[in-house]
């Protein structure tokens, strides 16, 4: 199949990866190859490669490279800080609730549900408001001596809400209860500091912003209780055996860098394209919101409801059109099912089952959007008559 005339609208699923990043990659597949445990120059040069990947993530975020592991994605940094704080804290002070919010990402959501249902640990879940937001306060109504945990997505991936994670931070410590949150929509937009927001658990994943799929990093508080997931030849501090994959964490460290260093521009030019799209859809086409914040949502993302649209058909129908974007409903054959995340912040089934998330990114142009606006209108339409009903 040839996406070579297709328009891409969907950088929250994926981005490319930033040719810089391939360059920088590239040494450490064929010549720098070595495996960084071994002893000899071989090994002592992808070490060198490592501990620089490391320190440069680290000094981005306001960590000490002994915080930094490197893991194989989101996902796996989301199963670790979870799994690996509940068990070493219930196990040190016997705390054993969960406390996360309803927006999570599934590698939160369905772990800590795998923690409630197999492991005897509580699952509580926190409100949010309509825009998806968690409330502070709520978090400090709720936390006590028994949460071993809260985790919190920074900003969403579904909605592009940006949640107040500095204020949050502040009632866990408060309370000495570990904070984790999910960075990797955040990472590609907005600065990271893990010390002014105190958070001592962040995951991060360098697909979404320009990096290899398959690479990512768990940042680790110094003192935070935490039992290995994945054990072996004691990689990465102990805490995640296996061979490190060298090329990745050097174009993770890369792409990091570079997107850091770029996020305001990128920002500054996503914004007004973001908020054209925004005014125009919601101007255009009857029965439409907004989902998510209005304001405090991530520069690149627009997401919408349409009241009795079938979220998946439009996606299919704007992919036939030259257009790839996203919908939250699961694609269930029958009986489709409203996202978790827009059921959460309150939208009625029908509303639900119309979801449409169109995310911008370095190769969007404001023609791009000019077309989509085009093309639109007659999508929702038509996939207004395909809408499944009971
Ligand atoms: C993509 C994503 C993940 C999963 O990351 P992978 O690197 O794909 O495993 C987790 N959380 C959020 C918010 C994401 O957007």
């Amino acid at each position: 199949m040839d996406t070579g005339s297709k328009i891409y609208m969907d950088y929250a699923a994926t981005t490319p990866v930033d040719p810089r990043v391939v360059a920088a990659m590239q040494p450490y597949f064929t010549g720098s190859f070595g495996n960084p445990s071994s002893i000899h120059v071989f090994g002592q040069v992808a070490e060198m490669a490592l501990e620089k990947a490391r320190q440069e993530v680290a000094e981005i975020i306001h960590a000490s490279p002994d915080e930094i592991f490197f893991t194989s994605g989101g996902t796996e940094s989301d199963n670790l800080a979870l799994r690996g704080v509940a068990l070493a804290r219930r196990k040190l002070t016997g705390a054993d609730t969960l406390l996360i919010s309803p927006v999570e990402h599934h590698a939160i959501s369905r772990t800590a549900q795998q923690l409630a249902s197999e492991f005897d640990f509580n699952l509580e879940v926190l409100p949010v408001d309509q825009t998806g937001r968690v409330d502070p306060d709520e978090v400090s109504r709720r936390i006590g001596p028994k949460t071993a945990l809260v985790s919190v997505i920074y900003a969403n991936n579904e909605i592009g809400t940006v949640n107040p994670i500095g204020a949050i931070g502040e009632v866990c410590r408060e309370q000495g209860v570990p904070l984790h949150t999910d960075a990797v929509q955040a990472a590609a937009y907005l600065p990271i500091d893990v010390q002014a927001a105190a958070i001592d658990l962040l995951s991060l994943g360098a697909h979404k912003f320009y990096g290899p799929k398959g690479v990512g990093v768990l940042y680790v508080r110094k003192g935070t209780p935490i039992l290995p997931v994945q054990t072996g030849g004691g990689q990465e501090g102990g805490l995640r055996s296996g061979t490190q994959n060298i090329p990745y964490i050097v174009g993770l460290a890369e792409a990091f860098k570079i997107t850091q260093a770029e996020i305001h521009s990128r920002a500054a030019r996503l914004i007004p394209l973001r908020d054209r799209l925004i005014g125009e859809v919601l101007e255009t086409i009857s029965e439409a919101a907004l989902t998510g914040h209005p304001a405090e949502r991530l520069p690149n993302h627009a997401s919408f409801v349409f009241n009795h649209a079938d979220g998946n058909a439009l996606v299919t129908l704007l992919d036939v059109a030259g257009f790839a974007c996203s919908s939250g409903s699961a694609c269930k054959t029958g009986n489709p099912e409203p996202s978790e995340v827009l059921t959460a912040i309150g939208l009625p089934r029908e509303w639900a089952l119309g979801s449409l998330r169109i995310t911008l990114g370095t190769g969007t142009t404001p023609e791009h959007i000019t077309a989509f606006l085009k093309t639109l209108p007659d999508r929702v339409n038509r996939s207004r008559g395909m809408a499944y009903r009971h």
